[in-house]
C-alpha cells in the first residue's frame, strides 16, 4: 500500500507543465484528484518515476457560459459540478451525473478531466459526455486541438489523449427547452462504480422523438453511443411499445464485460432495463 519513489513537480503554468511532460516522457505523469492514480500507484499498478501536479495550474479550473457552451475546466470537481447553480440551470444532466459519483470525499477531491482521461469502464463522466456529444480541449507540444467525445474513448483506460497532452477543458453545448437529459446507473455497491450507467438527451416534437443520444458506460471495455437504439427511435412516437423496442438494441455489437461483479448476460440486460427506464424519464 506504499507507492514507489517519484520525483514531484508541482507548475503553475500549463506550458511548464507540457515542458515537463515532454522531458520525462513515458516515465511521467500528471495527477489532477490523485483519486484513481493514488490508489493505482499504492497498489504498485502504475510506478511513475515523475508526477506533475496540475492542481496549481489557475486556467484549468471552473465553469463558465459562452456562445451557447458550458465550458469546464479539466481541474473542476465532481462536487462544484454538482453544486453548480449554472450548470443546474444550463445542462442539470450533468449536475446529476455528478451526484452519482462515489461518495462525498471523492467527489470533493476528483476531477471531471481526471476521471475522462482514466477512462475506468465503470466510470459515470463518459456515459453524460457522450450523450451531450461534448468537445474535448486537449493541449500538447504542437498546440492545442478539440477531439469529439465520441473519438476520445478507446478501449480499457484508453483514450484519444498521447503521453505528453493534457485534457485542458469539457466543452457541451446548452440543449433547448424542448430537449431533457437522464443519467440512471446502477452502483456496484462496495466501490460506488456503474455497473451499467446510461444517459440520455431527447428531444421532443409534440409525443414523437425527434432526436435522442444514449452514451452508456459501465457494460463494455469503453463506453458508448448505443447508435441502435438512438436510430430505431428517432421519429418514432414515445410510447412504451416503441421505447422498449429501441432499449432492446442498447447492446447490439457490444461485447459486454464478464467479471466478479456481474455476468456478460446479467449486463447485457441491465443494459436494456437502464436504457429504457432512461428513456421513459427523459420523454416523461
Ligand atoms: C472510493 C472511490 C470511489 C469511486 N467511485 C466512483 C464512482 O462511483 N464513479 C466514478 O465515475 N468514479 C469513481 N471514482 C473515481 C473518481 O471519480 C476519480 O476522481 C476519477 O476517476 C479520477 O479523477 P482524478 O481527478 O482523481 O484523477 P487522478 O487520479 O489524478 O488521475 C487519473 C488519471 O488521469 C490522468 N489525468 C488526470 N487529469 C488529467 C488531465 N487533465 N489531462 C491528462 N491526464 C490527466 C492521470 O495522469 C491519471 O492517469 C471513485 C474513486 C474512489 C477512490
Amino acid at each position: 500500500m506504499i507507492p514507489g519513489s517519484f520525483e514531484y513537480f508541482a507548475p503553475t503554468a500549463l506550458d511548464e507543465a507540457l515542458s515537463l511532460l515532454q522531458e520525462h516522457g513515458d516515465d511521467a505523469k500528471v495527477l489532477a484528484g490523485g483519486h484513481s492514480l493514488i490508489p493505482t500507484m499504492k497498489l504498485r499498478l502504475a510506478e511513475p518515476a515523475v508526477i506533475i501536479d496540475i492542481g496549481r495550474i489557475g486556467g484549468l479550473k471552473g465553469i463558465s457560459e459562452s456562445d451557447g457552451k458550458l465550458v469546464i475546466g479539466a481541474l473542476t470537481t465532481h462536487h462544484e459540478l454538482e453544486s453548480s447553480d449554472l450548470v443546474q440551470q444550463k445542462v442539470p444532466l450533468l449536475a446529476q451525473t455528478a451526484a452519482e459519483i462515489g461518495d462525498v470525499q471523492v467527489r470533493n477531491k476528483g476531477t471531471i478531466g481526471g476521471s475522462l482521461a482514466h477512462a475506468d469502464p465503470a466510470a459515470d463522466w463518459p456515459a453524460a459526455i457522450l450523450a451531450l456529444d461534448a468537445d474535448l480541449q486537449i493541449a500538447g507540444p504542437n498546440g492545442e486541438r478539440s477531439v469529439k467525445a465520441t473519438d476520445f474513448f478507446q478501449g480499457l483506460y484508453e483514450t484519444d489523449l498521447g503521453d505528453d497532452e493534457i485534457l485542458t477543458a469539457i466543452h457541451v453545448s446548452i440543449p433547448d427547452a424542448n430537449t431533457k437529459g437522464t443519467y440512471l446507473k446502477l452502483h456496484q455497491v462496495a466501490s460506488g462504480f456503474a455497473l451499467t450507467g446510461v444517459a440520455v438527451v431527447l428531444t421532443k416534437s409534440g409525443d414523437t422523438c425527434q432526436s435522442v443520444a444514449v452514451g452508456i458506460t459501465g457494460v463494455s471495455d469503453a463506453p458508448y453511443r448505443a447508435s441502435a437504439v438512438e436510430s430505431e427511435l428517432t421519429g418514432a412516437a414515445l410510447d412504451a411499445e416503441n421505447i422498449a423496442a429501441a432499449a432492446e438494441r442498447s447492446v447490439d455489437g457490444i461485447d459486454a464485460l464478464e467479471d466478479i461483479h456481474a455476468s456478460q448476460a446479467y449486463r447485457q440486460n441491465l443494459a436494456k432495463v437502464y436504457t429504457r427506464r432512461a428513456i421513459e424519464s427523459a420523454a416523461s
